[in-house]
């Protein structure tokens, strides 16, 4: 729309017809119409909607402190905010400069990493300029320490609105819920390890709460430990028979399709190179080159060898290569194991499972077993110095 004053500015300016044509860019600039969000556990994704195409050098980013800005030129809109329900990002907001300026404000509960691309339009969506806020532990380095104190972290599964297996299955008020079960045995094997001041115990719950995935496997990463032991006591409709206690590691096979499926988005994003899309990169690579499998294992049969021990033989099963809860065992450099302490799905198991002896014996073999893996670092620690 022209209005009197621009009329007038054009005229005193010379050229009525350059004010005409920037009139018509305008027209032609694209606006930011929409702000939308998709959260998981890995990233927080925010999308802006546009009506046309961005250029990627028009985008400029500057994080300061905890606030991600982006200086968008040759851009128009409205002036937008958006709360989030996101554990990253707490608020975004569109803020229009001029008739060719915008900056967008990103409010991060922490400063994260963040990746800035577009997507063209395609399949009934509009170009959208995208903002992805990375969940970073996976970044987190760790300092060589002296072998001194060891750093163990307890993940008690599931908990709070998760309940892991539970029986009767199906039933809305369950006898035996997995979470209890875990959470008792773990809180064992912290007080069982308390009697060792070089161990250090941090549990991913103390408490009926539920924690993600994720959540628990930056635990482990933040606290830079030693070791991740995870306890399960996980259903096998399928297979009753299956019983007693059994390790799971770690795999490479398991890492190598995660790979596999990294290197997949990565072309995605190659082959929408030639219109436009920058500076993805896959998580999942840079985690998955860090497992330390030998050590896993190491930390696996440790614990076998301990159970058998101090459970009865017959009822350990050894060590299985992990095919699922790959988030878990996600622990940057660091071994990581889980234990099926036993089977929900079979009436032994069960029976034993809920009872304080059991868990006991269970946990007892789990602490030694991590005992025992401790010294053997420390004695190569010792030999190397
Ligand atoms: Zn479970």
């Amino acid at each position: 729309m022209l209005n009197r004053r621009d009329i007038l500015k054009a005229l005193a300016g010379g050229s009525l017809f350059a004010f005409l044509e920037e009139a018509e860019a305008k027209k032609r600039t694209p606006i930011i119409r929409k702000i939308r969000c998709s959260s998981n556990e890995e990233r927080t994704r925010i999308v802006f909607d546009c009506t046309g195409k961005v250029e990627r050098k028009d985008i400029e980013t500057k994080l300061k402190g905890n606030t991600l800005w982006l200086t968008v030129r040759n851009v128009r809109a409205n002036h937008l905010v958006r709360k989030l329900r996101s554990s990253l990002v707490s608020r975004a907001e569109v803020i229009p400069i001029n008739s060719r300026l915008v900056r967008i404000k990103i409010l991060m509960k922490d400063p994260h990493k963040f990746k800035v691309f577009a997507l063209r339009a395609c399949r009934g969506k509009p170009f959208r300029i995208v903002v992805d806020v990375l969940s970073d532990f996976m970044i987190t380095e760790c300092e060589t320490r002296k072998p001194k104190k060891r750093i163990v972290v307890i993940d008690p599964g599931h908990g709070g609105k998760d309940p892991g297996a539970v029986w009767p299955i199906n039933s809305y008020h369950p006898r035996i819920k997995e979470k209890d079960i875990t959470l008792s045995i773990a809180l064992r094997v912290r007080r069982i390890l308390k009697e060792y001041p070089n161990i250090e115990v941090i549990m991913t719950r103390t408490r009926d709460v539920y924690v993600p995935l994720l959540k628990r496997a930056e635990i482990a990463a933040k606290a830079c430990a030693d070791a991740f032991v995870s306890i399960h006591a996980d259903s096998m409709p399928n297979f009753p028979d299956w019983s007693g206690v059994t390790v799971f590691k770690a795999s490479p096979g398991l890492f190598a399709k995660a790979q596999l499926v990294a290197k997949k988005v990565a072309q995605k994003v190659r082959l929408c190179n030639d219109v436009m899309c920058w500076s993805i990169s896959p998580l999942l690579i840079n985690m998955a080159t860090t497992v330390t499998f030998v050590e896993s294992a190491r930390l696996a049969e440790t614990i076998v060898e301990s159970l058998k021990a101090h459970v009865n033989e017959d009822l350990v099963n050894g060590i299985r290569d992990m095919r699922r809860n790959i988030l878990v065992l996600k622990t940057p450099g660091r071994p990581a194991i889980l234990i099926e302490s036993g089977f929900l799905t079979n009436p032994k198991d069960r029976k034993r499972l809920v009872q304080s002896w059991y868990q006991e014996e269970v946990a007892r073999g789990i602490a030694r077993g991590i005992v025992k893996y401790f010294e053997s670092l420390n004695t190569v620690a010792y030999v190397k110095e």
